[in-house]
């Protein structure tokens, strides 16, 4: 039996959810349908519950409604109470609309396949909006020695390091050495800027994750590949994993493979 989802946001257009969805869904051989559903603010919550009430599954949420399917959710996943966002919807018998936030898993699915090990590591995770929140209780998980959390606006950094030991709120750069993984987990180069950091430290650092991903270099990732030669990634394989993870909980099912589909969404990023 077919199983129906979609994936609200607005603008929604140019998603590669569908995309990716019908090539896990190809790998289990799953009938699935999945399309894009543009929401407003005014009329998310409404089409969230009718499409629900007809027929839906679970869906995906992106920009600019995973706080308000945050309040939506009868339930939340850890991930998702301390994101205060959800990405991911699944109808359940038992605990109505569950709202879970998958980036943080597919951050760590993605470093894994990069065979990034965060176990003892120095990190400095920059940015504290909805991606950093949604990411550092992975991150701990993997045990590693500190996160540095850098923001532009210094107080969110230090509210989402209070009460975590190894977590440090960064306001000065002395005591950050030895950073072997830096996470861009800002929004800075969507307007071409780029992030406060001292280009010595990034320079020193093994390795560049940016979380977000183009058909060609990242700003980031350009400015950082002009003054050193780390090892660099973008967001495309987090981008994957968290739908994988969304997948796994919808179906019930392993883990879809990552890697073939990482694949096919990079060619079609670059054919466009
Ligand atoms: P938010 O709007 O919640 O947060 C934006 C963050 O970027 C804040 O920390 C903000 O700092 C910072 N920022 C914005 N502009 C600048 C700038 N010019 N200089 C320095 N810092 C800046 O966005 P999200 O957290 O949801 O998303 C952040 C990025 O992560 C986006 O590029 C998004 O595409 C990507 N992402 C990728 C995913 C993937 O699967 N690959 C999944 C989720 C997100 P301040 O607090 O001071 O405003």
């Amino acid at each position: 039996m077919t199983k129906h989802f979609c994936v609200f946001g607005n603008p929604i257009a140019h998603s590669y959810s569908p995309f990716i969805h019908e090539l896990f869904a190809n790998q289990f051989g799953h009938a699935l349908s999945y399309r894009r559903q543009l929401a407003t603010e005014y009329n998310f919550a409404s089409t969230v519950a009718r499409l629900f009430r007809q027929n839906l599954t679970g869906a995906n949420v992106t920009l600019p409604f995973k706080q308000q399917a945050f309040r939506l959710a009868n339930t939340v996943t850890p991930e998702a109470r301390d994101a205060g966002a959800v990405n991911t919807l699944v109808a359940t018998a038992a605990h109505g609309l569950l709202g879970a936030n998958t980036d943080g898993l597919g951050l760590l699915y993605d470093l894994k396949r990069l065979n990034v090990d965060l176990s003892g590591k120095r990190v400095l995770l920059i940015g504290a909006g909805g991606a950093a929140r949604g990411v550092l209780r992975n991150l701990l998980d993997e045990k590693p020695e500190v996160i540095w959390l850098y923001n532009r606006s210094p107080a969110k950094a230090e509210a989402l390091a209070a009460g975590r030991s190894r977590i440090k709120a960064v306001t000065h750069w002395q005591p950050v050495t030895g950073v072997e993984l830096v996470i861009n987990a800002t929004s800075a180069s969507l307007n071409g800027d780029l992030p406060a950091v001292p280009d010595s430290l990034l320079a020193s650092s093994a390795v560049i994750y940016d979380m977000m991903y183009a058909a060609t270099a990242t700003p980031f990732i350009r400015h950082v590949q002009k003054i050193a030669e780390p090892a660099c990634y973008d967001g495309l394989g987090m981008l994957v994993g968290q739908a994988a993870e969304s997948y796994r909980l919808w179906w019930n099912c392993e883990l879809p493979q990552i890697d073939p589909v990482i694949q096919q969404v990079r060619q079609q990023l670059a054919a466009q």
